[in-house]
């Protein structure tokens, strides 16, 4: 591998400066001007090498005990790579959480089945936020697939300030869902009296391009109520 090969692009290096807010991740320094980036893994080929998960801002000393470990050498208790990350994307998380509004979002009951209308609303007063929202069908435990666009995880949806995002999809159109080829069960909409769920994935990603998952969330329906229920 060549030195030149072996540099982190300017947005992988802002990106990692703007997230760690100039602290190492493994010494948790506030470190200024005084701060490098590490290749967690240098055997890795490109583009990967130089890919922000293989990147960890450290100061000068962590940077040499890092190098240093990678040496072998028989003293201390070395970072497993796993370790390394997990400790930076803490760090990350520690210095961008401020930036992560509390987002609200499921499907609402305001539509009649088979139409899910489904609202996403950004309660801060201030947080500029874009949110990435999958949503996954499940019939009698089986994965249908997605709602298309909005809802396919691909899509950014803006949430600014007190706004409300709202939209709708619908279990019948099969236009409007990306099925599966391996689902072989009943469509959601003739699901009728059998188990039905939405699991939601919810993504923040904030005006730093930090993304923050939240745990996947589930509504089942309540075919007798005719209303989505939250599952915790
Ligand atoms: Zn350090």
């Amino acid at each position: 591998m060549g030195k030149a090969k072996k540099k982190f692009p300017y947005n992988v290096r802002r990106k990692a400066l703007l997230w760690s807010a100039r602290h190492c991740c493994l010494c948790r320094k506030q470190c200024g001007l005084d701060i490098e980036l590490h290749h967690i893994d240098p055997t890795l080929d490109l583009p990967h090498l130089n890919a922000i998960d293989n990147a960890i801002p450290v100061c000068y000393e962590c940077h040499s005990k890092l190098e240093f470990s990678l040496l072998n050498s028989p003293r201390g208790s070395k970072f497993s790579q796993r370790e390394i990350k997990e400790t930076r994307d803490q760090i990350y998380e520690e210095k961008t959480r401020h930036l992560v509004p509390v987002i609200m979002y499921g499907p609402t009951n305001d539509f009649t089945f088979p139409q899910v209308r489904f609202c996403i609303t950004n309660t801060d007063g201030t947080l500029n936020v874009r949110v990435r929202c999958k949503v996954e069908i499940y019939v009698s435990g089986k994965l249908f697939g997605t709602p298309t666009r909005h809802y396919s995880g691909d899509h950014l949806w803006v949430c600014n300030p007190g706004l409300t995002v709202s939209g709708w999809f619908d279990l019948a159109n099969p236009a409007k869902l990306k099925k599966r080829s391996a689902y072989s069960g009943v469509p959601p909409h003739e699901a009728s009296g059998k188990k039905l769920r939405l699991r939601v994935h919810l993504t923040i990603i904030d005006v730093f391009e930090r993304e923050h998952e939240r745990i996947p969330v589930t509504w089942y329906f309540s075919w007798e109520k005719q209303e989505w229920v939250y599952d915790p």
